[in-house]
């Protein structure tokens, strides 16, 4: 009642909500005061409260992504990470507002609605997944799922001041979510805590290989078992809590033309990790400035062949009136998808078509950048970053600039590409605007990344 009663005071002003189910929430609640009442075991997550993102299905409710598209599909099953969420006892809240097919920066793209900032109601909350991190930062509900793709998690939080992890790459199973570049498409979890982002980790890892082939078979982590151990032993030895850990400070995401309050929040954020007993080295990624123009390159080109199937046929949105098939799939397409996707179609058929080579120097780039971060792992338990190199930015500042909006992927990027997990943490000064700090970790090292994590809260 109390969150309901929240969303209900907040909500016209801030729109993190494509669909809100109250009458699920209401039965829900329900049924867990009688499971309490006969004193039947509670699930892990029991109760908690949660949104998901436009675009992971959730059975027999709409999936728009944001777009006409899609305004009336309804979902035929349920995305495979909201089964170990219903399992565990969470309840869902509805659906976030986001960009449109998650491509964007600021959920200002979405064919709906605006979603504005919590902290600051003139200023965006950040995107793709906007609606996410905005719902947990406004108090709609404990934790929300996003889907990462080049920073949709992990840059939304950092403007929103909250938690936003996109975990390793084939670690969640994408089943349900609506790609928009498969190989880089992760589903992420934003929380007020590491805590309740390592519970909710645990419950969606894994677990079906047969149905998402990129998912990868090894045994599941008790996440929240592996944080309460580590804080344990180190208040029993009553040692500094990140003491033994190696902090990789990468230069050149430090050399980028920055916010001073970005900075300033940084340098606390390791002033912070120092005085907890982190060592902190200063390292290199070489093959950082490249990461940008080789993800738009990459995404753009899957995005063209992942939203083909959205003719007007198959799915969504079909054009009345119509000659012919070829006028079908030209209409539906040209009345269902707005400017920011159609831009993108055009410029991954044109790269398709007459720019290949891009897609191959981006594929090496990729590669380089993998070999990149290994050597940083040999030297630090995992790097620090910051998120983006700006605060949350007014409504309507950069939507009519493709480039500057694509800027502020700059950072999280080459996490995408490489498909390493990380972490947006809050680190603003008090008073300030939220900034995030980036922790970025070896592939399946969850763990360090929500020890480090836990340094900053
Ligand atoms: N902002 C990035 C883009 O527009 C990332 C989107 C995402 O991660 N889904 O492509």
């Amino acid at each position: 009642k109390d969150t309901l009663d929240t969303i209900k005071e907040k909500e016209h002003k801030i729109g993190a909500f494509i669909t809100l189910s109250e009458e699920e929430i209401v039965k829900k609640a329900q049924g867990l005061d009688r499971k309490l009442q006969k004193g039947t075991s509670l699930g892990n997550l029991e109760g908690a409260l949660y949104s998901i993102k436009d675009n992971i299905m959730m059975k027999n409710q709409r999936c728009t992504c944001a777009s006409n598209m899609l305004k009336n599909f309804i979902a035929p099953y349920d995305g495979e990470c909201t089964l170990g969420l219903n399992e565990a006892g969470a309840v869902s809240l509805g659906k976030t507002n986001m960009d449109e097919f998650a491509m964007g920066s600021s959920t200002e793209h979405s064919a709906f609605k605006v979603t504005r900032n919590p902290r600051d109601y003139k200023r965006v909350a950040g995107g793709s997944s906007g609606g996410s991190a905005a719902a947990v930062a406004a108090g709609f509900g404990h934790f929300s799922l996003g889907s990462d793709t080049g920073g949709s998690v992990r840059q939304p939080a950092a403007f929103c001041g909250v938690l936003g992890m996109k975990p390793t790459y084939g670690l969640v199973s994408r089943l349900g979510l609506v790609s928009f570049a498969p190989s880089m498409d992760q589903i992420g979890i934003l929380a007020n805590n590491s805590r309740d982002i390592a519970r909710v980790l645990e419950e969606i890892q894994g677990p079906d290989f047969s149905k998402d082939y990129t998912l990868v078979r090894k045994k599941p982590v008790s996440y929240d078992q592996e944080l309460q151990a580590f804080t344990k032993d180190r208040e029993s030895r009553k040692e500094k809590p990140l003491k033994g850990i190696t902090i990789g400070i990468p230069k050149e995401f430090f050399e980028i033309s920055m916010e001073k309050e970005v900075e300033k929040a940084l340098d606390s954020a390791m002033e912070a990790f120092k005085s907890q007993g982190a060592k902190l080295i200063s390292l290199s990624i070489p093959h950082f400035g490249y990461g940008l123009s080789a993800y738009h390159v990459l995404s753009m080109v899957e995005a063209v062949s992942n939203l083909a199937r959205f003719d007007g046929v198959g799915y969504g949105n079909r054009a009345s009136n119509c000659e012919n098939i070829e006028d079908v799939i030209e209409k539906s397409r040209g009345q269902g998808f707005g400017e920011e996707v159609k831009r993108r179609l055009i410029l991954g058929n044109y790269i398709l078509s007459k720019e290949k080579q891009s897609l191959v120097r981006a594929k090496k780039v990729q590669k380089l950048l993998q070999e990149d971060f290994q050597q940083g792992f040999q030297q630090a338990d995992f790097l620090f970053t910051p998120t983006t190199h700006t605060t949350a930015f007014k409504l309507g500042k950069k939507s009519k600039s493709p480039l500057d909006m694509q800027r502020l992927d700059e950072l999280t990027v080459p996490v995408s590409l490489t498909g390493l997990p990380a972490i947006s943490v809050p680190c603003q000064e008090p008073g300030n605007l939220p900034v995030g700090g980036q922790l970025i970790g070896n592939y399946f090292d969850e763990t360090v990344l929500l020890k480090g994590a836990l340094g900053l809260e």
